[in-house]
């Protein structure tokens, strides 16, 4: 099981003669098999927030513990070793490569990871079930619908078994049913394969779909109880 902890985590983009602040200061911890959002307006944080999470990018100060090991200290290669093992990316714009076949896209991050041919038939299969698109094998993404799109992605970022996914406004390119479609599926998959999974969103509807909530507003980040939950 896994948790994301961050101390004093601050992180700042150098443009041309202009620092722009993009983080400070942020604490916060993620509890193995939550369902965590990260909440905030567009240009508040969340997609730096999530690229420090998963180790795409790399803290000016300040401590993240990703299942109790310090990714922060770790040499250019264990992390991208620790990326490629442990982690799941998914995207708004789907970032599905348009010349593969949903079948071979789901497949890619397994022949990274060496895993062997025959194995790796049964997996993709498997995740093309899971997300409901086993007759859709051979399309193209330019022959699947947004939704569609969306689900090999989901498919793809599990392939390599992570404990923990992390989502970037994975429904802003959706319309409001296919996106609570997908993020009902996310729910699904989260408790089947017991993810721990924090998604950035800036939609009310996706926001109280999570159990935990931080809030991102101006590269602050504060928790925030789920009220709608506890009512409902
Ligand atoms: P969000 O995902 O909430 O939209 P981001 O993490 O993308 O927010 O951006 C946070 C802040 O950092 C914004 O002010 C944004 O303009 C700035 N920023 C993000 N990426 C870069 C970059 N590569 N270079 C310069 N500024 C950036
Ligand atoms: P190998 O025989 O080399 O192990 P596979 O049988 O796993 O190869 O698959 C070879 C290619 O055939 C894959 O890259 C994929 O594009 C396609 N493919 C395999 N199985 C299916 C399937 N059930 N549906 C659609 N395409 C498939």
């Amino acid at each position: 099981m896994w948790t994301v902890e961050m101390h004093g985590v601050c992180k700042h983009y150098q443009l041309d003669q202009i620092t722009v602040p993009a983080l400070q200061d942020v604490a916060l911890a993620i509890r193995p098999g939550g369902f965590t959002v990260l909440a905030g307006p567009s240009g508040s944080g969340k997609t730096t927030l999530l690229n420090l999470i998963g180790g795409v990018d790399r803290p000016d100060a300040g401590s993240i513990l990703v299942a109790g090991q310090d990714i922060v200290h770790l040499g250019d290669d264990a992390l991208s070793d620790f990326r490629a093992r442990h982690i799941g990316f998914i995207f708004q714009n789907f970032n599905l490569l348009p010349v593969l076949s949903a079948y071979e896209n789901v497949e890619y991050p397994l022949i990274l990871n060496r895993v062997p041919a025959p194995e790796r038939k049964g997996r993709v299969m498997e995740l093309l079930d899971a997300v409901g698109l086993s007759d859709k094998a051979r399309n193209r993404p330019g022959q699947l619908s947004g939704g569609q799109r969306q689900r090999v992605a989901i498919a793809r970022a599990l392939a390599h078994r992570p404990s923990l996914v992390l989502a970037d406004e994975p429904t802003a390119n959706l319309d409001s049913q296919t996106g609570a479609a997908i993020l009902a599926l996310l729910r699904d998959l989260q408790r089947q394969y017991q993810l721990t999974v924090v998604f950035s969103s800036h939609d009310p509807q996706v926001i109280a779909a999570a159990d935990d909530r931080y809030q991102v507003r101006d590269g602050r980040v504060s928790y925030q109880r789920q009220i709608e939950k506890e009512i409902a």
